[in-house]
C-alpha cells in the first residue's frame, strides 16, 4: 500500500506563486503529493506543464489536476456544454504532459430534468474518454462527489458512469459526501461500494467542512474547514484506509492546505504507517 498527501495548490508556505516552485516545497516539507489547481481558467503553458513533471518527477511528488469550477456537462446549452468540454480537455492535455494521475471535475448540475442530466453527463463523459484514448493521454478523468443537492454527483451516480467507461474514475471528496448526508459518513461503505471497479488506486480530497440542513437530514456544503474545525472524522478515515491497506492519494482542501496534509500524516504515523 501507498499513501499520498499534499495540498490542493500551492503551498501557502511557498514564497512564490508558481507550481514549480509549490511543488520543491511540498517535498522539502515531507509531503509527496500535490493537486494543479485550475479552478479559475486553464492558463500554465504546455512547456511548463512538461517541466513541472519534470520536477515533479525527480522529487518524488505525484501530482494531480483540478479542471476549472465553470463546467456542467448537462447544461441545456450546447455552447455551455461545449465550453465545459474544452475547459476540460486543456486541463487533461496538461495533466498529461506533467504525469498527473488525474484530473478532478465537477461534471454539472441536476436541473430541472434530473434523467436527462444523467444522460447529458454520461455522454460528455464518453466523449472525453474518447479523447483521452484517442491522444494517448495517461491523465485519468476524475468525477468528484459533490456537496450540495443540486449538484451532479452522489457516490452512485458517479460508480454508474465508471462502470460502463474507460479513464473514468470517482474522486472521492469526504467533506462533500459527509455535507450533503448532513453531517454523515460512512467510510466502509464507500470503500465496499468501490470495490466493484477494481480501483488500483483511489483518489480523494479531504478537509473539514461547514454545511446547513436542506430537510429531510439532507445537507450543502458551505465553506471548506480546518479539519480540527468540524467534521468528517480523519483519524477514522485512515483506520480504515490502513485495515484495507488501500493505496490512497488524499489532497487537503482545507483553508491551511499543507498544514493539514502533514497533520493528516502525524495522525496515519501514530496509526503505525512509515512514510
Ligand atoms: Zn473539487
Amino acid at each position: 500500500m501507498k499513501i499520498r498527501l499534499g495540498p490542493s495548490g500551492i503551498p501557502i508556505s511557498c514564497k512564490y506563486n508558481n507550481s514549480i516552485e509549490g511543488v520543491k516545497r511540498v517535498a522539502q516539507i515531507g509531503l509527496n503529493a500535490m493537486e494543479v489547481s485550475y479552478t479559475h481558467g486553464v492558463r500554465m503553458s504546455l512547456a511548463t506543464s512538461k517541466e513541472l513533471g519534470e520536477v515533479a518527477k525527480k522529487l518524488d511528488v505525484e501530482l494531480s489536476v483540478h479542471v476549472p469550477y465553470y463546467i456542467n456537462l448537462a447544461s441545456i446549452d450546447e455552447e455551455k456544454i461545449k465550453a465545459s468540454k474544452k475547459r476540460i480537455l486543456k486541463s487533461l492535455e496538461r495533466g498529461h504532459l506533467m504525469n498527473a494521475t488525474v484530473a478532478a471535475v465537477h461534471v454539472g448540475y441536476y436541473g430541472k430534468d434530473k434523467d436527462l442530466a444523467n444522460k447529458k453527463i454520461y455522454q460528455g463523459c464518453k466523449e472525453i474518454c474518447d479523447e483521452i484514448e484517442h491522444n494517448g493521454w495517461k491523465t485519468l478523468l476524475g468525477i468528484e462527489t459533490m456537496g450540495k443537492q443540486k449538484a451532479w454527483g452522489t457516490l452512485d451516480e458517479i460508480i454508474a458512469i465508471c462502470k460502463k467507461l474507460k479513464n473514468v474514475i470517482p474522486y472521492i471528496d469526504f467533506a462533500h459526501v459527509y455535507a450533503r448526508n448532513g453531517g454523515y459518513i460512512d467510510y466502509k461503505e464507500i470503500f465496499d461500494k468501490l470495490e466493484i471497479l477494481k480501483l488500483k488506486k483511489i483518489h480523494s480530497h479531504f478537509s473539514g467542512i461547514k454545511y446547513s440542513l436542506s430537510g429531510a437530514g439532507k445537507g450543502n456544503e458551505i465553506r471548506h474547514v480546518p479539519i480540527k474545525e468540524a467534521g468528517p472524522d480523519f483519524k477514522e478515515l485512515a483506520k480504515k484506509i490502513l485495515k484495507r491497506k488501500l493505496n490512497i492519494t488524499i489532497i487537503s482542501e482545507s483553508p491551511i492546505l499543507e498544514m493539514d496534509s502533514l497533520l493528516m500524516k502525524s495522525i496515519f504515523e501514530r496509526l503505525g504507517y512509515k512514510f
